[in-house]
């Protein structure tokens, strides 16, 4: 397996400035050219799915099958549905008829932003950061890629293969810490897309601004689930369970906290705990094969702090190592709004639930916080789901399900404010790092109509 070499700071304005020559030469015009770049990204992660599956495994303890269903299928599919659509979210848009505008041909051209930079965190390494790629790759740009420095043996195996797959002056991967993407964000991209979160944003937003840089930022935030009595118990617990320890707990779109009835909590607390007993057969989750670790003893030392520190009633797990980096699966129930679980993004495997007298106090206490990145319901009542849905702001919104809606095909995946601006996955990721530039052609006889335009603007022409 690939160590991690940090990208030499002094190489890093050189890389910058070999992307920019090679976007310049304007090959990426060229739709066969954008296609072949995506087939063969297509085949980096086809003919390297175990390379990949290893060293997920080796950074987060990563099940393999999360890995294929959460990092690689995801953006082969992605790559799919690209290649398959490049030619026509790449074509000249006429403006719809207007009678005044008809005969100078006003149209869109869809062109490439230049050389764009993305910043992807640890938790997906592989969707974050080739998810995008895809987009800006379609859209005809040349991309320079910052993987995280805490995943490294991921960082490092993408490092390997995007020069022996993709076009070698175009596509760059720079990796590092802080001094690293401190150079990095020095030099005038022509966007930036930053995932990770907001404190990072806040500097990333900072520099860009130095240059009038374009930024899309993917955040996170505390993900609330509104669990209302008329719920399929059982499936719902099952799922919310799943979505909580799947990477265990590192995924920004995971049910950070459930508000529920508080007469119904008891019965929830039951079947989330049969939904874990039955997912890791009654057994320690710390010896089992389908359960990831955190990404790094610090991290790990947060979330026990946050455990630590809780008022709350730990009814499930509630062990920690933290030089294996492990938390168990762990469930707190009576939480109060002023809880050290409710202070931060959890971001672990640790799910507090807070009673609440109803679903409008639900809706209240989603509406008194920062917009989060989703927000799901489970409920059978079709006006409970649609009170939820239009009362409230989000990301993402779903009902009865967690995390499915950022693979769901054809929907946008981005935040709202505090968890995030702009949009990708699929159509989106391509129109985030497209320029949407508007043409004309106006023939001389146009003046004969729209003379009054032109000075001195007397009042028969004002008339006319
Ligand atoms: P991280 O620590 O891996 O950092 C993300 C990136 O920021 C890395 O590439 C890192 O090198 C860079 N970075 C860190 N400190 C920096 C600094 N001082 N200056 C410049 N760059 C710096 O990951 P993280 O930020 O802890 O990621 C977790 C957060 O990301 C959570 O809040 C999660 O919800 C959010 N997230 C959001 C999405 C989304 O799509 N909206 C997806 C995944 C994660």
């Amino acid at each position: 397996m690939s160590t991690l070499t940090y990208t030499p700071i002094d190489d890093i304005p050189k890389i910058f400035a070999e992307a920019k020559a090679g976007f310049r030469s304007g090959k990426t015009k060229s739709i066969e050219y954008r296609k072949e770049q995506l087939l063969q990204l297509g085949y980096l992660l086809l003919d390297n799915l175990q390379p990949f599956r290893d060293a997920l495994y080796a950074d987060l303890h990563r099940p393999p099958i999360e890995t294929d269903l959460f990092d690689l299928s995801v953006v082969v599919q992605d790559v799919k549905n690209a290649y398959d659509h490049v030619e026509k979210w790449t074509r000249t848009e006429k403006a719809p008829f207007h009678f005044n505008w008809f005969a100078m041909k006003p149209t869109t051209r869809k062109e490439p932003k230049g050389v764009v930079l993305i910043i992807a965190p640890f938790n997906y390494p592989v969707f974050l950061l080739f998810g995008p790629l895809i987009g800006a790759i379609a859209a005809g740009n040349a991309a320079v890629l910052k993987p995280s420095e805490l995943t490294p043996k991921t960082s490092a195996l993408m490092a390997e293969l995007v020069p022996r797959y993709l076009d070698p002056q175009l596509y760059r991967v720079v990796n590092g810490g802080i001094p690293e993407t401190s150079k990095v964000l020095e030099l005038p991209w022509d966007h930036i897309l930053y995932t990770g979160n907001g404190r990072v944003a806040k500097i990333i937003l900072q520099a860009a601004a130095k240059h009038l840089t374009p930024v899309s930022t993917e955040l996170g935030g505390k993900s609330p689930v509104i669990v209302d009595e008329t719920c399929d118990l059982k499936t719902s617990a099952r799922r919310i369970m799943a979505s909580k320890v799947a990477n265990s707990g590192q995924i920004c779109v995971a049910p950070d906290y459930i508000l529920v009835p508080r007469h119904f909590q008891d019965k929830l607390v039951e079947a989330l705990k049969d939904a874990l007993d039955i997912f890791f057969s009654n057994d320690d989750p710390s010896t089992s094969d389908s359960y990831a670790r955190i990404v790094s003893p610090q991290h790990a030392q947060r979330i026990k702090r946050l455990l630590d520190e809780t008022r709350g009633e730990i009814v499930a797990g509630g062990q920690a190592d933290i030089e294996q980096r492990y938390i168990a699966p762990t469930i707190v129930k009576n939480v109060l709004s002023d809880d050290s679980l409710m202070s931060e993004e959890i971001f672990g495997p640790i799910l507090p639930i807070v009673p609440v007298a109803d679903i409008d106090e639900a809706i209240a206490f989603v509406n008194e916080r920062d917009h989060p990145l989703a927000l799901y319901i489970f409920s059978k009542d079709e006006k409970v789901k649609k009170k939820v849905f239009d009362n409230t702001q989000s990301g993402g919104v779903s009902a009865n399900d967690c995390l499915m809606h950022v693979g769901a095909y054809g929907v946008p995946f981005g935040g709202i404010g505090p968890s995030g601006s702009g949009y990708h996955t699929g159509k989106y990721s391509f129109d985030m790092f497209t320029h949407f530039r508007a043409t004309l052609d106006s023939p001389s006889w146009v003046d004969k109509l729209l003379g009054g335009r032109f000075p001195p603007y007397t009042d028969k022409k004002f008339k006319a």
